[in-house]
């Protein structure tokens, strides 16, 4: 859910306030998009993968996270690297190679779609703050 957009690293080109398929972002008086419906965000990532200077984050938690969250601390998420991770992830932005490129999925590429029976349960998630169980 989107977490943080930074006035500091903001250009306000308004692209997140344009891309977001559920309208969460209102444009600010100084052009800086404010996040007005968050409850309305899918988690899609899309306003962060196309904001040209990653100024936003997208936490990978599905629901607010609060506000003592890491995931919603500018200078936490920045630190670890994560204000436009994903974007960096999946290779957007200049200098960068497209994940798409770099896409080497054995499970993709080698086997067929498995039933969901067989495949691994997911590993619970290790204690930290940056953990979030969503009832
Ligand atoms: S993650 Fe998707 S739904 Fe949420 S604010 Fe960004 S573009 Fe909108
Ligand atoms: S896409 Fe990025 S730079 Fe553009 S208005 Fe949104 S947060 Fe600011």
């Amino acid at each position: 859910m989107i977490e943080i957009v930074s006035a500091a690293a903001c250009v306000a080109c308004d692209v997140c306030v344009k891309v977001c398929p559920t309208d969460v972002f209102e444009r600010g008086e100084d052009g800086i998009p404010v996040i007005a419906r968050q409850s309305d965000c899918q988690t899609c990532f899309m306003c962060e993968a196309y904001c040209p200077v990653d100024a936003l984050y997208v936490s990978p938690v599905s629901a607010p996270v609060g506000a003592d969250s890491p995931h919603a601390d500018e200078g936490a998420v920045t630190r670890a690297g994560l204000l436009g991770g994903y974007r960096e992830m999946v290779g957007w932005g200049r200098g960068r190679t497209a994940g798409a490129l770099l896409d080497r999925n054995p499970v993709l590429k080698a086997v067929p779609p498995l039933q969901e029976s067989r495949l691994p349960s997911p590993a619970p998630l290790a204690d930290s703050p940056w953990n979030h169980l969503i009832d």
